[in-house]
């Protein structure tokens, strides 16, 4: 029923998944990047988002 998929978001600098969230498969066909506290960077970093599953 619902069109919500689970997204990882993923540090693009040590590649840990540092956040999880959903995003409607209909309305974000983007792909979002955010820019988000790591921390194993222990800073700012872009994290990108992944499939989930
Ligand atoms: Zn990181």
């Amino acid at each position: 029923m619902s069109q919500d998929s689970l997204i990882k978001f993923q540090c693009r600098k040590c590649k840990q998944i540092n956040y999880y969230s959903t995003k409607n498969k209909k309305t974000t066909k983007k792909k979002i990047e955010l820019n988000k506290y790591c921390r194993f960077c222990k800073k700012h970093t872009e994290h990108r988002e992944m499939k989930g599953k």
